[in-house]
């Protein structure tokens, strides 16, 4: 578990994630590409994190049981958050020099668009099996 500080491109939130999980997720659903303009590559950050300037953060409801948090003056997209647990998501992209990661698992496999692919060998689940597992998706 890694910790980390990071912020937006504008300095309004800082976030501070204590246990970092450095296995990270890849998410190729349409939700995702929609919201990023690409794949998003999600770090599982828990429940502990600290966010400063919260205020400027803007909150997205993706779903019934989800957020999507970004910063309202930037546009920097922060987070996905699990509403019952609390857990965030973090961006990937968000921290600069996290060690030893590794892309372990790809989601929504059978929606990823034929006009790209990773070389990296990963778990991958598609939107049954994600359905199946969590019974919901993105
Ligand atoms: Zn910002
Ligand atoms: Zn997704």
């Amino acid at each position: 578990m890694a910790h980390a500080e990071t912020s937006c491109l504008c300095g309004q939130v800082k976030i501070t994630a204590e246990e970092i999980n450095p296995k990270f997720t890849v998410c190729h659903c349409q939700s995702c590409r929609t919201w990023g303009g690409a794949p998003y590559f999600a770090v599982k950050c828990g429940t502990k994190v600290r966010i400063e300037g919260e205020e400027h953060i803007k909150m997205y409801e993706s779903s019934t049981w989800a957020s999507r948090g970004f910063c309202s003056e930037c546009g920097t997209h922060l987070f996905y958050k699990f509403k019952a647990t609390g857990e965030y998501n973090m961006s990937l992209g968000l921290f600069s020099n996290l060690p030893e990661l590794e892309m372990e698992m790809q989601y929504f496999s059978d929606v990823r668009p034929s006009y790209y692919c990773f070389a990296n060998e990963t778990q991958e689940m598609t939107t049954a099996e994600i359905m199946a597992y969590f019974g919901k998706e993105s």
